[in-house]
């Protein structure tokens, strides 16, 4: 592995502290280094592998794809664009829908959305939005604009101005930021990287209802608790409320890159127009084709009622875990989003893992997150706790 490792050194920006292990494959819910080392996947990706590793229709599909052509461009429309778009805004209860390559690039496009709406109610380019400390929202420079953690922002400033950051699940520290310039509050339904909060039905109706009297664009970020991740297709699904746009990406296309902004008719209908927002890429025939099979394996596997079913194994387990260790402070999470929070560092905690054969991340300072592929099950949790039981043990002493 070193020579890879050494190699890829020398040419590649470096941008990430990458674990010292160079991945070969997948397979079901593990991935297996050029060593042959076996990991179990509690990480899938960063959120990306909703169905694992090695589903036979899904990897069919694409290489079906493969064969007869991977782009156009949007200058042309393909059958596996049309079915993709159907697929997902049905699932969203959305009614319009654009792709792009990522999720900080969906960002950008709601953001731009939402401030175009703006603009056509009273011409004038002042707008403010609103986001929440500890969010995540990409590393492109919208995207980055609105995301809570100053350490990311800070050397590439100025970026989209009159951004105003407010609390999650704090309605008056949303409410006091607001103005007649507002024109987008946007927050994640469940902030994965800024350390697993998800936020509370009472927070997210009162924020929904305040959009909805002063007509601003409320943006609900699903690109990682969104697909199935915390139980429901989108995790805003469970509580009756409805953004004006979403993002999705991560799980979107199980490895294909790919991401989505989904519009309410009402935004769409006064936002972007022909000419507004463009990509090259953006739901090409390969991609395209991943989402509409991930949909279609979503729907006959009923992988998100499968979550919903497991997540109170996985939730007692993890209880167990902080019941058992006095390093374990708490947990937070949704579905097969959880978070245990940590009196010691969570990435030495991590690094363990990986000796041991499991792969983990972090998630802001204190957290270790766990984000499993969606096809696991109670044996995987088990496997899951006796590692992780052996781990915390030796790190209760610290
Ligand atoms: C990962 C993430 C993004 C950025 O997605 P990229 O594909 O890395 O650009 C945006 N929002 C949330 C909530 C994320 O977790």
């Amino acid at each position: 592995m070193n020579k890879t490792i050494e190699k890829a050194e020398q040419n590649l920006l470096h941008t990430y502290n990458r674990f010292q292990l160079v991945i070969d494959h997948g397979e079901g819910n593990c991935i297996f280094d050029t060593d042959g080392k076996e990991y179990l996947d509690f990480f899938s990706g960063i959120g990306v592998f909703g169905l694992g590793y090695g589903n036979k229709k899904f990897a069919d599909a694409v290489k079906a794809q493969v064969d007869k052509i991977t782009h156009v461009s949007n200058y042309f429309y393909t059958e596996p664009l049309a079915e993709a778009a159907a697929k997902l805004t049905e699932v969203s209860q959305m009614d319009k829908v654009f792709f792009t390559n990522s999720g900080a690039e969906a960002v950008e496009g709601a953001l731009k959305a939402a401030l175009k709406y703006a603009y056509n109610k009273d011409k004038s380019n002042d707008h403010e939005i609103i986001a929440m400390d500890h969010s995540f929202h990409g590393r492109t420079c919208g995207a980055l604009a609105v995301t809570g953690k100053a350490a990311y922002r800070e050397a590439f400033e100025p970026l989209i101005s009159k951004v105003n950051f407010a609390n999650i699940n704090d309605f008056e520290s949303v409410e006091r930021l607001v103005n007649d310039k507002t024109c987008a509050i946007i927050m994640e339904t469940v902030q994965g990287e800024g350390g697993i909060y998800p936020a509370d039905e009472d927070f997210l109706r009162k924020v929904s209802t305040l959009c909805k009297e002063k007509d601003i664009v409320f943006i609900l970020d699903e690109v990682q608790c969104g697909m199935g991740r915390t139980g429901y297709m989108f995790a805003w699904q469970k509580y009756g409320i409805k953004p004006d746009i979403m993002t999705c990406a991560k799980a979107l296309g199980n490895g294909i890159p790919v991401g989505a902004f989904l519009l309410s008719g009402r935004v769409a209908e006064s936002s972007l127009v022909a000419g507004d927002h463009g990509t090259t890429y953006g739901g090409n025939p390969l991609a395209s084709t991943a989402v509409s099979t991930v949909l279609d394996i979503f729907r006959e596997e009923e992988i998100d009622r499968h979550v919903r079913e497991i997540t109170p194994y996985l939730e007692s387990r993890l209880d167990e875990l902080k019941d058992r260790h006095s390093c374990v402070l708490g947990r937070r999470g949704a579905g097969f989003m959880q978070g245990l929070i940590l009196s010691v560092k969570p990435g030495d905690v991590v690094n363990k893992g990986l000796e041991k054969g499991i792969i983990l991340l972090t998630a802001g300072t204190d957290v270790l997150r766990l984000l499993p592929p969606l096809t696991i099950g109670k044996e995987e949790i088990d496997k899951m706790y006796e590692i992780l039981d052996s781990i915390l043990a030796e790190f209760d002493q610290i």
